[in-house]
């Protein structure tokens, strides 16, 4: 696991910053915008992003999709979409895993070598910050060490509390 431990790192600050291959998006169904993160992205990415995003049809929970980057530092952005927690036993936590996964092999397909992740489904969608921290790092984990063409995944954390559980799932690998 040491390869893939260097080809992980935690950022606190703000992910439309990043200067990476794809950041990804924590969207809704409609990939038609919303607040939080999505918000921010689409505010720095400019009116391209949402008319591109008009022409994908949405995007079902746990899937992922990507467009251009426009005005953002990266060239690309992978929207996904993650589950709405209703309590942890509707099948959140394959629906989160599902979205790292689906992320990285689109990102993959795109040979793009560095993704930077928010932390999925954990502001208005409301899971628990520390769940989904383990699922980030154990999912993500997992695929870079199926998938070399992966250079470097980023965790992007708003607040130094995620910063923290995902420094603190890093060290459980
Ligand atoms: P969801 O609907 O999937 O819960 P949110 O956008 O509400 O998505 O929140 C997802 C995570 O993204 C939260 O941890 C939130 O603090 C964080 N976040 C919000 N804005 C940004 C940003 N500009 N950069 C990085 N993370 C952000």
């Amino acid at each position: 696991m040491s390869d893939v431990k260097n080809r992980i790192a935690v950022y606190q600050g703000n992910i439309t910053k990043m200067g990476v291959d794809a950041i990804v998006n924590a969207a809704n169904t409609s990939l038609l915008g919303g607040g939080g993160v999505d918000g921010a992205i689409h505010a720095a990415a400019g009116p391209g992003l949402l008319e591109e995003c008009r022409e994908l049809n949405g995007c079902q929970v746990g899937q992922a999709k990507i467009t251009a980057g426009y005005d953002l530092p990266a060239p690309y952005v992978i929207h996904t979409v993650g589950p709405i927690w209703r309590g942890g036993d509707k099948g959140e936590s394959r629906k989160l895993a599902c979205c790292y996964y689906n992320s990285l092999k689109l990102a993959h397909e795109y040979q793009l070598a560095t993704v930077a992740f928010p932390a999925i489904s954990t502001g208005v969608y409301g899971y628990p910050k520390d769940q989904a921290a383990a699922i980030a790092v154990k999912t993500v984990a997992a695929y870079l060490e199926e998938d070399k063409s992966i250079l470097k995944v980023y965790f992007v954390a708003f607040d130094k509390e995620t910063e923290q559980l995902y420094q603190k799932e890093l060290a459980q690998l």
